[in-house]
């Protein structure tokens, strides 16, 4: 066996990912980013394709997967009971980390008086999108068409049409066996083409980070060192200390063995920037890297991405510190409280997809008073904060997976702990050639007889 064939593709990713971001920085250094061959045509050209064709394949899997995992998760859950527990669980954990994060990222914005002098003729456009109201959230849940859902990709209306359709199957019984048994085979391939996406994760994630590196102004950071370092605190603070406690106290389960196991689905959530796109990853992670059942994952993952955003509102807490400081505006107590609330209510509404926590942060603005221009402010720096944001906001989705299914004893702790579990390697990630064989030979007979 050589040396390449052992490696996993946990460490060709995080290789694709240094190699990515070094031949990134080094383009952007040397200014070749535009205006030449190789920002034209390799930057811009060659790179962004690969990266784009990546993440749209990931896309192409969310839907699908989504539908019959859930299904096949309600299917597997036993009583519906247990399936309004995981719902409440999930929903009142989604809402207290988002909570706990934004006031954390609040206070230490405050503390440190970031945005006091800044220079504000930098300001660039920025439009503003208006709050979903309360009750238009709650009534956009219900799907009036599924196809249009599924092909708009709402995720809120594709969980609850395929729980509704998980139920329903256990209600009709024993006469709707071939379907349950077709939606978990269904389920399984769907999982197969993850892994098949996944093998190319490798070039796509160099592609996509030297990509987005290339084309980063550096310098903009410099300028604005201030916000993007307190920003970047409170999220590793965010990921290291607030989840990994809460992960630790609520399931008992070892926060290094979490955080090893997550990071190449961090990883695909920082080359994407799209806590959605990440879903088929995540997913994989947190069933056959980290035992959680199908039954509770595949209800909090893609709930989780769309509801639960604790990366994006740390960015929430410190930029409106940093734009109300530069503007030299005193939010107060109840101004601050408003912002919590905000972020918490603009994070439900919204999916997670690339720069969306701007737009979440306008909402804010508008709710407090706040000058939305201000976010041109930071505009120019968002791209890579996007990259960072996004990778905790999925790992907290993961982080409350396992603790509601260590609560509800819907995990395997052995996958858990084993480090070897769910591990993807060139020689898992193959083609079985006797499963091929036997398949054939079944296709073969079936077509035979008629
Ligand atoms: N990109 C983030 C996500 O998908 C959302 C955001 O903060 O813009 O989770």
């Amino acid at each position: 066996m050589t040396q390449e064939k052992k490696m996993t593709l946990t460490t060709k990713v995080i290789m694709g990912m240094g190699l990515g971001i070094a031949v990134g920085l080094i383009i952007n250094l040397l200014g070749l980013n535009a205006g030449n061959f190789i920002g034209d045509n390799i930057v811009n050209g060659l790179f962004a394709s690969i990266g784009m064709m990546f993440v749209t394949a990931l896309k192409m899997l969310v839907v699908p997967l989504v539908f019959f995992s859930l299904i096949s998760g309600v299917m597997g859950i036993g009583d519906i009971g247990s399936l309004g527990k995981v719902g409440a669980k999930s929903f009142a954990l989604y809402l207290l980390t988002t909570a706990i994060a934004i006031t954390v990222a609040i206070t230490l914005a405050v503390l440190s008086g970031i945005g006091e002098g800044v220079n504000l003729p930098t300001v660039t456009a920025f439009t503003v999108k208006e709050a979903p109201s309360l009750s238009s959230v709650l009534i956009n849940i219900i799907p009036s068409n599924i196809i249009n859902a599924m092909a708009e990709g709402k995720m809120l209306q594709i969980i609850f049409f395929s729980i509704l359709t998980g139920i329903s199957i256990l209600m009709v019984g024993k006469k709707a066996e071939p379907m349950a048994e077709l939606i978990e085979i269904a389920n399984e391939v769907m999982m197969k083409m993850v892994n098949i996406v996944m093998a190319a994760a490798p070039y796509a994630v160099f592609a996509l980070l030297a990509k987005a590196i290339a084309n980063l102004g550096l310098d903009l950071l410099a300028d604005l060192a201030g916000y993007v370092v307190v920003l970047i605190i409170a999220l590793m603070l965010h990921l290291f200390v607030t989840l990994m406690g809460i992960l630790k106290i609520f399931s008992g389960m070892s926060p290094f063995i979490f955080l090893k196991k997550m990071r190449e689905t961090q990883v695909f959530a920082f080359s994407t920037s799209s806590s959605n796109a990440t879903i088929p990853v995540t997913l994989r992670a947190v069933t056959e890297r980290l035992g959680v059942s199908n039954s509770v994952a595949s209800f909090t993952v893609p709930f989780g991405a769309t509801i639960n955003m604790d990366g994006t509102a740390i960015m929430q807490g410190v930029a409106t510190v940093f734009i109300a400081n530069a503007y030299g505006v005193e939010l107060g107590m109840t101004g601050y409280l408003t912002v919590v609330l905000m972020s918490v209510l603009a994070s439900i509404g919204t999916a997670g997809v690339p720069g969306v926590g701007l737009i979440m942060l306008s909402m804010v603005f508008t709710q407090v008073g706040l000058p939305v221009e201000g976010i041109g402010l930071i505009l120019g720096v968002d791209r890579l904060l996007d990259m960072i944001r996004t990778a905790v906001n999925v790992s907290g989705d993961a982080a409350v997976s396992v603790i509601v299914a260590k609560s509800e004893s819907k995990m395997d702790e052995r996958i858990y702990n084993d480090p070897e579990a769910g591990i993807l390697t060139d020689e898992n990630l193959g083609i079985d050639e006797a499963a091929e064989q036997e398949l054939a030979e079944v296709v073969q007979e079936t077509h035979d007889k008629s």
